[in-house]
Parts: C-alpha cells; structure tokens; sequence
C-alpha cells in the first residue's frame, strides 16, 4: 500500500543535510533547530555529522548527515518546508553540484513513491550516496527503502564508506529538543 499523499495521521520521513559554505557545523545545528521549532514536525533522531569529499566541481568538502522527523504534513508541504529553511540559512542555488550553503533533500515520505522533477520520492540519489545511507543507517537500519525492498542498514553495507574521511559525533541537543537521540556510533 502506497502512503497517500495528504496524510491523515503522522508520517515518519527521512531528511538529508549537507553543508559545504561557511560555518557547516552551526548551519546544520542551525537546520536541525529551525525544523524542531517548525509547525507539525517532529524531530525523532539525528545522525552523526560526516566529513565528505564533494562530488562535482573541485569545491571544499561536505558536512552531511541526517535526521528523522514525524509530520502531519503532506510530501509537497514538508519539502516546501525544506526549502523555506534552506532560503533562511542564504541557500544560493549557483552551479549544478556547486558548493553550497545548506542543502536539505526529502529521502523517504513514509513508503511514498513518487517521481515528478518537483519531488521524487525516494531521493533518487540516495542509493548511490555513502554520505546519505551511513548516517541514515545510524538512526533507520531497518527502514526498507520501497523501491529496492531492503533495509537501510543492508543498503549502506552494501555501498561501503566511500568518499566519507570523518566521523563527528553531534553535540549533544539543546533542551529545546527533548524528542532528540543521538545516532549511535558505528561499528568501524
Ligand atoms: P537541489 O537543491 O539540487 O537538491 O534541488 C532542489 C530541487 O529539487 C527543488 O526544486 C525540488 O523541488 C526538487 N526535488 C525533487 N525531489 C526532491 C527531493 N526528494 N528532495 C529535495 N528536493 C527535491
């Protein structure tokens, strides 16, 4: 069954922040933040922060990890939401897989699929992005991804730890987050 679109009771969703412009570390605090204070969201977990090398144009490397939340919104509004926050923090958008200041993607909407150039869900990256399955593997492991019928955890094993050069486990969260859990470390 195929969650609807409009949901009427809560969605679990999975988001992706990266980071490459500026103080990366207090932007992606800075998001975290701005979607636990955000209307009908909450925020379930957070993934470590992981040092990435950029893909694309020679550029600085990322800061990515991920996070859960559980929505009443519907998939067009909480992207809509994304990209509200992503304005906030001076998202530019330049150059295709150009350096950027924040970047938010929606991974997973519940067991949505959908494909439309204005949202597509799953990411229709994710599969293929270390820096997005092994922090999502600290906090979703046995999230099946609709599309390829595994897990998380087995999908991220699978890809390996490419790309990735550090591991930053997150601050531990302010006290306007209660709902937060850390990720828990990975066996290395
Ligand atoms: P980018 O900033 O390169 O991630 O691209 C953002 C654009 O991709 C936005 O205009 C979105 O409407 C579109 N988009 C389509 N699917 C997604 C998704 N799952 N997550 C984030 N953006 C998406």
């Amino acid at each position: 069954m195929t969650t609807p679109t409009t949901p009427t009771a809560a969605t679990r969703a999975a988001i992706a922040l990266g980071s490459n412009l500026g103080d990366s570390l207090a932007t992606l605090e800075g998001a975290l933040q701005a979607l636990a204070a955000a209307t009908a969201i909450d925020l379930l977990a957070c993934s470590s922060w992981y040092r990435s090398l950029a893909i694309g144009p020679a550029q600085p490397d990322y800061l990515n990890g991920c996070c859960l939340i559980r929505t009443t919104l519907a998939a067009e509004a909480l992207l809509e939401e994304l990209l509200r926050i992503e304005r906030a923090f001076g998202r530019v958008r330049g150059e295709r897989w150009g350096p950027r200041t924040l970047d938010l993607d929606l991974l997973l909407f519940g067991d949505l699929q959908r494909q439309e150039p204005i949202l597509t869900v799953p990411h229709p990256h994710m599969l293929e992005r270390p820096f997005v399955l092994t922090p999502l593997a600290e906090i979703a492991a046995d999230w099946r991804e609709p599309r390829s019928g595994h897990t998380i955890g087995e999908l991220a094993a699978r890809l390996g730890a490419g790309g990735l050069l550090e591991r930053r486990p997150r601050p531990a969260g302010p006290p306007s987050m209660p709902a937060l859990e850390r990720g828990q470390p990975l066996a290395s």
